[in-house]
């Protein structure tokens, strides 16, 4: 029997789930807020899109940290693997990059989306955009199109309406009051993949900000003294930190400044060299010049990272090269908030495992289910956030026509 599903979100979660449910015969009708659909993903394509990863399975689900078992359901029967023969479906070319990430050939996200939506649309699969859901009543949705307002009735919801990073682009939260009235348990939309701030000297303030520190490893110890360690760049800004580096510890700086109201990374300003051998090589030489040149010419140091030096030490402990060298080694940073969420790449909180069954149907709204970024989950940047989002959307739809057969 052909029943009615609508998806209300028209990125990457909630197109996956329409495309199930179409292929099983129902008729589907997206609906979004926007204009057009997809606005983050084709902004995600613009410096890149980074699709998926290529790593081993293991490695890979562990990267949802303490959802990984939860997202397992959903990611184990579409992970990385998957994705690229349903991107090469699309007629699109993927390539695994040196770092293991996977990418389109061309970078791009509008190809794939263009040619995804035609597909989607010569299926079947209708659209309408500028429908903003403003309230939901199990299955029947409220939605706000050009100040009308239009209720519609569906056999099945899907909700597929993202996080609350870059509101611009569509998903701006909004969602959280209309589900937490219904008593579904939504955990706070917070920033992830994001800077934080810090208390820089006025010095480091004027003189670095927006210099690169390329080269370092930061470390970060976890409750239980597990140290969780990277390497890689980031940029030093005028109220704190910004790039890979820091984005890649955001769940463990976030979830410190949380419970404690600040959070500490260690950072390696020489991670290729072992504190002996920066003993020998500052210990053979005497300073006979300042302090800068003298880092210079022994261990090519100089700029913002003899400037993180000085912010965080006293000359005494840069006195010997014992001391220089464990302090190069070991310089302690503290930030104390978030980037805000609207500048961010994604967010963490959402729809709680708890209030999902294992098909992501909401256990107390029969009928409608969640996908993508609006599940509480979250992940580093390396195509993980895209990979669990056509995954659980992927999940979702097949929960919707196995509900509707049952
Ligand atoms: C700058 C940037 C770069 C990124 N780069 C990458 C990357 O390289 N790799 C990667 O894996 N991830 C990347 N991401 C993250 C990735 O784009 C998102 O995780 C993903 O798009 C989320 O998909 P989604 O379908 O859950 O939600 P979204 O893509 O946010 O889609 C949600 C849709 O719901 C609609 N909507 C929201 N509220 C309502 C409402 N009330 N009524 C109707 N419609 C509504 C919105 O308009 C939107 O179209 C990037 C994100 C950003 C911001």
């Amino acid at each position: 029997m052909q029943k009615t599903v609508i998806i209300i979100g028209a990125g990457p979660a909630g197109l996956m789930a329409a495309e199930g449910i179409r292929a099983a015969g129902h008729q589907v009708h997206v609906y979004d807020a926007k204009p057009s659909a997809c606005r983050k993903f084709l902004l995600a394509g613009v410096g890149g899109m980074n699709i998926t990863h290529s790593e081993a399975y293991p490695e890979f689900i562990q990267r949802y940290y303490d959802k990984a078992d939860w997202l397992d359901a959903a990611v184990s029967q579409f992970d990385g693997n998957a994705l690229r023969e349903w991107i090469h479906g699309l007629d699109i070319e993927t390539f695994v990059g040196s770092s293991g990430r996977v990418f389109p050939k061309d970078m791009k996200a509008a190809p794939l989306l263009r040619n995804w939506l035609k597909r989607l649309r010569e299926s079947g699969v209708e659209f309408h955009m500028r429908h903003k859901m403003v309230g939901l009543e199990g299955k029947q949705a409220t939605f706000d199109h050009l100040g009308e307002t239009r209720v519609v009735k569906a056999d099945a919801v899907v909700l597929a309406l993202g996080g609350a990073s870059w509101p611009k682009l569509g998903a701006d939260g909004a969602w959280v009051p209309v589900l937490q009235e219904q008593g579904v348990d939504v955990a706070e939309l917070q920033s992830a993949n994001c800077g934080f701030y810090s208390e820089w000297s006025e010095h480091l303030q004027t003189k670095f900000s927006g210099e690169p520190l390329k080269g370092v490893a930061f470390s970060f110890t976890q409750n239980d003294g597990q140290v969780v360690t990277k390497k890689g760049e980031c940029i030093v800004t005028q109220d704190g930190m910004e790039g890979s580096l820091i984005y890649a510890f955001s769940k463990y700086l976030r979830d410190g400044i949380n419970a404690d109201g600040s959070a500490s990374l260690t950072i390696d300003l020489l991670p290729l060299k072992s504190e002996d051998e920066l003993i020998k090589k500052l210990g053979n030489t005497k300073p006979k010049e300042s302090f800068s040149k003298y880092l210079k010419r022994t261990l090519g140091i100089s700029g913002v990272k003899t400037a993180l030096l000085h912010e965080v030490f006293d000359k005494q402990q840069l006195q010997t090269p014992e001391g220089l060298a464990t302090c190069l080694k070991n310089v302690p940073v503290s930030f104390y908030k978030t980037k805000p969420i609207e500048e961010v790449i994604s967010s963490a909180g959402g729809v709680c495992e708890s209030g999902v069954n294992e098909q992501l149907m909401i256990r107390n709204l029969p009928g409608v289910f969640c996908a993508g970024e609006m599940l509480d989950w979250e992940a580093p940047t390396g195509g993980y956030l895209l990979t669990a989002c056509f995954a659980t959307g992927r999940l979702s739809g097949k929960g919707v026509v196995d509900w509707l057969r049952d």
